[in-house]
């Protein structure tokens, strides 16, 4: 049984009927009164595998949810104002021996430029996309891409692909959720209309409400918002002019951020803020500010908390999408997290009764992916010089957890990433953070002084002549995406 029908409710329907395809019933209950949450339009390259284990079509997804190819995320403003750098879904430069290349640039003291030895950035900057090359000699290799979506559309898209596959909907408000006394698991779901559907496992894809992983199972809720203090966003789409830009931006402002989101057919925009630092009002003025074109809707407020469930999965009831958690959108990592938890529960689903095992091992890997996008997120906030706002003042020098102040020193000091084996966010992503905002390491690998500094000069100037020259080749991605006919 699946209570929701947004994002997360429809993607989990999708992959389970797929996926599971015989093995199970199931069914999905979803109120059109309550509605979705209706944003979540960015996402990470992860979202492609997802999408083609479904068997979807790009350029059919495209064209029906109005999406544009995303390379990456720009900053501006946030080491200070007046920068700007791109956090890329790809690699810079080449290593080699197995150094990588920030320590070569390091020693050649050009670190700085290290922005200027990505694929994905290189385009992003000149609105270029094509699909990356399967041959691995190739530079145009080197990156990955995600998508932006509108996301009102993603939903319904996986919903007549679920229905198709034996989902059934039911439409209705749940009032009330019984358990059973003993084991505390629930037992029936009791709607407005005074039906009552029983089910085995439940999957709460019920939102910010958290109808039963919160509100029936009582699952304490890990607040962040110490370290995040964001808790509010105002959205508002505003009409497209110019190229279609393959990046989502994340401009910093007086007390929080904002996001500019191009799609096909409009331009998600929304400010991103805490209200101990300013009030809806105040915020709804400056995005509207700094609308690029005519405004689509009305301003939209949307309230939040940073954090999470302390576990997922609890008893017969497993959180996933809101419901069990949020972060939010400065990296595009919600819909990542809803489709690890469904690939987790994939991978576990309970074959006849449910076992301790199963649910201990799922909650780890959950919360374990939720600490890790915490720390990055914490990240981009500290590692400022910013002291222009009461917001700014806050953010740099609150304590941080342990385990981001260990990888930043270990950066600081060595250029070294402290590597996963599992999580979001690799090598290259910390790295393009960390130089974004300032954060220069003192030491270079010492097997980066292989090269003489002639041979290292030249190599390095080589790289970046060659990088141009063949995002020059690339082509603009509006006519890259009438070509595979994904226009709307
Ligand atoms: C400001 C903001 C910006 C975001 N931007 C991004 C982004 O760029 N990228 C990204 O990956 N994510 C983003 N997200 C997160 C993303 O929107 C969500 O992760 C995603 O939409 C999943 O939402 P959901 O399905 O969990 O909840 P919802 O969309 O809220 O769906 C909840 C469902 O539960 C149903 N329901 C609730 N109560 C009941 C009841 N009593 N009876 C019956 N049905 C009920 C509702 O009808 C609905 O169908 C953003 C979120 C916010 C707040």
């Amino acid at each position: 049984m699946i209570i929701g029908g947004g994002t997360a409710g429809w993607m989990t329907a999708a992959a389970i009927s797929r996926l599971l395809a015989g093995k199970v019933s199931i069914t999905l209950v979803e109120s059109e009164q309550i509605g979705i949450v209706g944003v979540g339009e960015a996402t990470l390259p992860h979202i492609r595998a997802f999408n083609q284990k479904l068997g979807i079509d790009e350029a059919e997804f495209m064209r029906t949810t109005q999406a544009t190819f995303k390379l990456g995320i720009e900053f501006r403003n946030w080491g200070q104002i007046g920068e700007s750098y791109i956090h890329p879904f790809g690699t810079f430069g080449d290593d080699v021996e197995g150094v990588g290349f920030h320590h070569y640039l390091n020693r050649a003291g050009r670190i700085h430029e290290l922005q200027q030895f990505s694929v994905p950035v290189i385009a992003s900057r000149q609105a270029r996309f094509q699909r990356p090359a399967d041959d691995p000699q190739s530079l145009l290799s080197t990156f990955g891409y995600a998508y932006q979506f509108d996301a009102t559309r993603y939903a319904p898209y996986l919903r007549s692909r679920a229905e198709k596959s034996g989902v059934t909907r039911i439409e209705g408000r749940i009032l009330e959720v019984s358990r059973d006394t003993e084991s505390g698991h629930v037992t029936s779901l009791r709607l407005e209309n005074d039906d009552v559907i029983h089910g085995d496992l439940f999957i709460d894809c019920s939102g910010f409400r958290s109808l039963l992983l919160g509100d029936a199972m009582a699952e304490p809720f890990e607040d962040w918002s110490a370290w995040l203090p964001c808790d509010r966003a105002v959205a508002m789409p505003c009409e497209h002019h110019g190229p279609l830009l393959p990046y989502t931006s994340a401009t910093a402002m007086l007390s929080g951020w904002r996001w500019r989101i191009p799609l096909q057919h409009r331009t998600g925009n929304g400010y991103v803020y805490s209200s101990k630092f300013t009030d809806d009002e105040r915020a709804t003025q400056d995005l509207i500010a700094a609308l690029e074109g005519k405004a689509l809707a009305e301003p939209r407020i949307l309230r939040f908390k940073a954090g999470r469930r302390r576990r997922s999965w609890v008893g017969n009831v497993v959180g996933i999408g809101l419901a069990g958690g949020f972060l939010e959108p400065l990296e595009s990592t919600s819909i990542y997290l809803i489709q690890q938890a469904i690939t987790a529960l994939l991978e576990l689903f309970p074959d006849g009764s449910l076992s301790e095992v199963e649910r201990c091992e799922f909650n780890r890997i959950v919360n374990l992916e939720y600490d890790r996008v915490r720390d990055f997120l914490i990240l981009h906030y500290h590692a400022t010089q910013r002291n222009d706002s009461e917001f700014w003042n806050y953010v740099r020098t609150m304590p941080i957890p342990a385990s981001l102040e260990e990888k930043i020193t270990l950066f600081k000091q060595r250029g070294r990433v402290m590597q996963y084996r599992e999580g979001a966010f690799l090598e290259p992503s910390w790295i393009a953070v960390y130089l974004g905002q300032g954060i220069v390491p003192q030491f270079y690998d010492q097997r980066a002084d292989g090269p003489d500094a002639a041979t290292l000069t030249n190599a390095i100037d080589g790289l970046r002549n060659e990088l141009q020259a063949t995002v020059n080749t690339m082509p603009d991605q509006r006519d890259y995406l009438t070509m595979i006919g994904g226009v709307a």
